[in-house]
């Protein structure tokens, strides 16, 4: 008879847990299996592991640890709840446990969304490569759950002991570092570990570490630029751009950690900061006399995506006492088109608040503009990149003219970014461009500076 790796896992372990009382083991091995799945779980997985790697010591057969996680699992919870997640779970579950049947793996749930997988023997990487790019064949095939056809990807990550680490937690910790990676490149791959991924996981892992304590210790800052109206010059309403004061490396842009944001789901909290203090500074400003100024919210996908995010808002507002029609909201293309209808729902319902909508980083996204038909917006802000060398390129003054046109033909209006000279202000103001927002007028600058310059109450530019 032969003996298999869970065997022999599995036989010490009930052997050690016997020697110490019956009743204990009986009453733990219960809680070694994840109930959702029935697989094994994450101290089912490290016992194994540690078993594994005594034998090893001995027998030199090979042991590798590959982590998969579902890439943007989080998502699919937050918008079709976490009924859908689980459901989701057990048929990865099943997929990955039918592919697995085989003595030398090992499979567990060991997380959320994560499950590990134990190969022992092995003699040579290869097999490990054809079996993870297996994996990533099978779970991209699209699941059927009630009505939904259900489309995720797995990120994976590799280590093998004793190269990439000799105690349990070392292998694991290495293996969740090649994950990591995985998912830094986009997700739907795997990567093996190698020493040169742990510092990019840990410059991540530090900052994330600093976006989460950031929150607590209030170390977030919003930073407000001045959108101007193009016919008068005068400030017509001002746009909260988040930064992040960390202890080591100064003031952080928004560029290098709302990715991240999005990705962890602090984004979440982090737009709930965002917009409860760009309300409280905006009743502020009225408290003091300050003259009164619509102030602009960049809203993620994700948030957007959120169930509640309307309540939320409402009750920001409410909470703040704030007019309504102070509030605008900046979201993106690719946060409604993939889900128009239930996205037009939202905004319809905040537009009818008094909130205004606007879309933010336009004619980067997507190609199609029959949406701009349907959707519930009030103005249009031209992506910055076609105002980029506008003046010497005869094609983008073309589009942004035709961008001009269009929005005014929905009955929209027209904000452009990022105008940083004259030669591109006189452009867009004869194309009858409302508004515009740029270096040229004021780069983002503190709520303590806004607040003196909106107390001047002067046009920033006017005609000779
Ligand atoms: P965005 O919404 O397109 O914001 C405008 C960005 O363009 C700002 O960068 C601003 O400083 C920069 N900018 C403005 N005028 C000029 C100009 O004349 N020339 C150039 N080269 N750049 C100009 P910032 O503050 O670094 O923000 C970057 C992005 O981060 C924003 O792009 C927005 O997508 C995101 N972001 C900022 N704050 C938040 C927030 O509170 N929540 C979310 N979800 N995203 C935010
Ligand atoms: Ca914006
Ligand atoms: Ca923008």
């Amino acid at each position: 008879m032969t003996v298999t790796l869970s065997e022999i896992a599995d036989n010490h372990a009930i052997e050690q847990l016997d020697k110490s009382n019956q009743d204990i083991c009986l009453t733990d091995m219960r809680f070694f299996y994840d109930p959702l799945t029935g697989l094994p779980n994450r101290a089912k997985f490290d016992h194994y592991l540690s078993m594994l790697r005594l034998k090893d010591n001995v027998l030199n057969c090979g042991i590798a640890v590959i982590i998969i996680d579902l890439d943007k699992f989080k998502e699919i919870n937050d918008t079709l709840g976490y009924d859908m997640g689980d459901k989701l779970i057990i048929k990865v579950s099943e997929v990955l446990a039918s592919m697995l049947s085989n003595d030398n793996y090992i499979l567990a749930r060991t997380g959320g969304d994560e499950f590990g997988i134990i190969v022992s023997p092995y003699s040579m990487t290869e097999e490990i490569e054809g079996l993870v790019k297996a994996v990533i064949l099978a779970i991209e095939r699209p699941f059927l759950i009630e009505d939904y056809e259900l489309h995720v990807t797995v990120s994976i990550g590799i280590s093998q002991f004793p190269k990439d680490g000799e105690s349990t937690d070392a292998i694991k910790k290495s293996a969740g570092i090649a994950m990591y990676e995985s998912r830094r490149q986009g997700g739907n791959t795997y990567s093996f570990y190698t020493s040169k991924t742990s510092h990019r996981k840990y410059d991540e892992a530090g900052l994330v570490r600093e976006m989460n304590q950031a929150l607590e210790s209030n170390r977030y800052m919003l930073f407000y630029q001045p959108k101007i109206n193009l016919k008068t010059g005068c400030i017509d309403s001002l746009e909260a751009l988040i930064r992040l004061q960390s202890t080591d490396l100064g003031i952080i842009g928004p560029d290098k950690f709302i990715p991240l944001a999005e990705k962890t789901g602090l984004i979440i909290s982090l737009g709930e900061w965002v917009l409860r203090n760009a309300c409280m500074q905006i009743k502020a400003w009225q408290d003091k006399g300050t003259p009164p100024m619509r102030v602009a919210v960049n809203i993620s996908a994700r948030q957007l995506r959120h169930r509640n995010f309307y309540e939320k808002v409402i009750s920001i507002i409410e909470e703040t006492e704030v007019e309504p029609t102070y509030l605008e909201l900046e979201i993106t293309e690719s946060s409604v088109i993939s889900n128009i209808n239930s996205a037009n729902i939202i905004l319809k319902q905040l537009r009818e608040h008094g909130i205004r909508v606007s879309m933010d980083d336009f004619g980067t996204g997507y190609s199609s503009l029959s949406y701009l038909r349907e959707i519930s917006i009030d103005t249009l802000k031209i992506d910055r990149s076609f105002l980029k060398d506008l003046c010497g390129d005869s094609g983008k003054k073309a589009i942004v003219a035709a961008i001009i046109n269009m929005a005014h033909g929905l009955g929209l209006s027209v904000v452009a970014e990022g105008i940083e000279t004259v030669k591109q202000l006189k452009f867009l103001v004869g194309e009858q461009c409302d508004f515009g927002q740029g270096y040229l007028f004021s780069k983002p600058i503190s709520a303590y500076e806004t607040e003196r310059m909106l107390g001047k109450q002067k046009p920033l530019f006017r005609w000779a």
